[in-house]
């Protein structure tokens, strides 16, 4: 065991895979029977093991076996699944209150996680922050301020864009299978431009930044009017849409065209944000200070909470009572929160981000070179990803990339995919992860390339 599983905290789960049944066993069996007859089909299951307990690296299911997990509940637990912070203040909190409603009768802990989001995001100007329930509702959210601000309505989302399952999200989301086939209509006034995507970029990846750049502008001048646009709203590193990074260059070259408009530049970093990508916020890397900025996911060990954070003129533009929701900023959720970001700062977690990227991305780059079903190795710090392609061209290939992912489960990895084509085998490990187990988590991941 590594010295970074035993600082991680939680449950002290041997940090081990081990298969004692097969995948699924039959204690999961029978509780996906009791799931199939009470729960709605729409709600899927990635990986069909019902979850017993989980920590560090692993994930242990009901009947004994030991996964070991690259998803982290889809970037949520990138301080492990119980750390040790999260659960001493969060267990405080609970034995002090549960809610009082942060609109009736406040507490300290939504103001300190709103002075952490200050203190942490981009940008030293003055910010202030609304604390909601989910990333979807952030997102709802900084639509509302920013056409508050501005009295505009136009919205800018992008190709392969994802911002979550609401009606005003489904409408920015790109996807139409399986997040908004069947439940439209969708809101108005979303209008959506190119994603410098490297990869697939017709004249080539050195040419994609500046020519997705002009098309977007064009775009947004010609088609929707600058003068009409309230926001553009962007993932610095694209999550369900398929870990593309922006070609360098693309979203400085946005966000200056937003600044030249009075449009609010919002990214959303609702899955690259808190330590994930090697810093604190993705759009660091390449020197972006959002208007607005969205997060979730990671911000509080797997407790719900998500928080919209910007320029303070922004924020406070709507008028009093404009903001808000019952549960948003729950004492719990944000005594929670308070004990992730510490866990951060103690472990320096974006510095293990980075080590998880320096152990995978050159294993991951050599099993590309061996098998040419890898079209493309991408991503950064522990935010990864390889593409699957028909060996020889671009074509996607998501039969081979759901093969993929099933032999993985069957020999005990956690996997997820993602992608517009559904090709793309996407790594989340917790941040917490030891790395013998990273390192046989990529030994499983080369035997199922092997076999598909
Ligand atoms: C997951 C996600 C959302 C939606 O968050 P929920 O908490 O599921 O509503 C929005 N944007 C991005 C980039 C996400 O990854």
């Amino acid at each position: 065991m590594s010295a970074m599983t035993e600082l991680s905290g939680g449950p002290a789960l041997p940090q081990e895979r081990r298969l004692v049944t097969e995948i699924p066993g039959p204690r999961s069996r029978e509780l996906m029977a009791r799931k199939q007859a009470a729960v709605a089909d729409g709600v899927g299951t990635v990986m069909p093991v019902f979850a017993q307990a989980a920590g560090g690296g692993v994930l242990v299911d009901v009947d004994g076996n030991s996964l070991i997990d690259f998803g982290s509940g889809i970037a949520v637990t990138g301080v492990g699944n119980s750390a040790e912070a999260v659960v001493r203040r969060a267990t405080e909190q609970l034995n002090r209150f549960t809610h009082t409603c942060a609109m009736v009768a406040p507490y300290e802990g939504y103001v300190e996680v709103c002075e952490e989001l200050a203190r942490l995001t981009p940008g030293d100007h003055a910010k202030k922050s609304v604390l909601v329930n989910s990333g979807a509702e952030a997102v709802e959210n900084a639509v509302k301020i920013a056409r508050y601000h501005t009295g505009r309505q136009a919205v800018v989302v992008f190709e392969h864009g994802y911002h979550g399952r609401t009606n005003l999200t489904m409408a920015l989301t790109a996807k139409s299978m399986p997040y908004k086939h069947g439940f439209g209509p969708f809101a108005p006034e979303v209008y959506r431009v190119p994603m410098a995507y490297p990869y697939r970029w017709l004249t080539g990846p050195e040419h994609c930044a500046e020519e997705a750049a002009a098309q977007v502008i064009e775009h947004i001048t010609k088609e929707v009017g600058p003068e009409n646009t309230a926001a553009i709203l962007v993932e610095p590193l694209l999550g369900e849409g398929g870990f593309i990074e922006p070609a360098r260059g693309f979203l400085p070259r946005v966000a200056r065209f937003a600044r030249e408009h009075g449009i609010v530049f919002v990214a959303d970093e609702i899955q690259s944000g808190f330590c994930r990508t090697g810093q604190w916020f993705a759009c660091e890397d390449e020197g972006l200070v959002p208007d607005l900025i969205t997060t979730a996911k990671g911000i509080a060990g797997g407790m719900p909470l998500a928080a919209v954070t910007g320029r303070a003129e922004i924020m406070d533009a709507a008028h009093v009572g404009g903001l808000g929701g019952t549960y948003g900023g729950n004492p719990v959720a944000c005594a929670a929160a308070l004990g992730a970001i510490e866990t951060m700062r103690e472990l320096d977690l974006p510095a293990r981000a980075r080590r998880i990227g320096e152990v995978m991305k050159p294993r991951l780059r050599a099993l590309a070179e061996k098998y040419p079903l890898i079209g493309e190795v991408r991503g950064r710090g522990a935010m990864l990803a390889v593409e699957l392609v028909r060996p020889g061209t671009t074509e996607p290939d998501a039969a081979a990339t759901a093969a993929v992912a099933a032999a993985c489960h069957n020999a005990g990895l956690l996997v997820l995919t993602c992608g517009t084509y559904g090709n793309v085998l996407r790594f989340l490990p917790p941040l917490v992860i030891g790395e013998d187990l990273l390192n046989e988590g990529l030994d499983v991941l080369e035997e199922a390339l092997a076999q598909v």
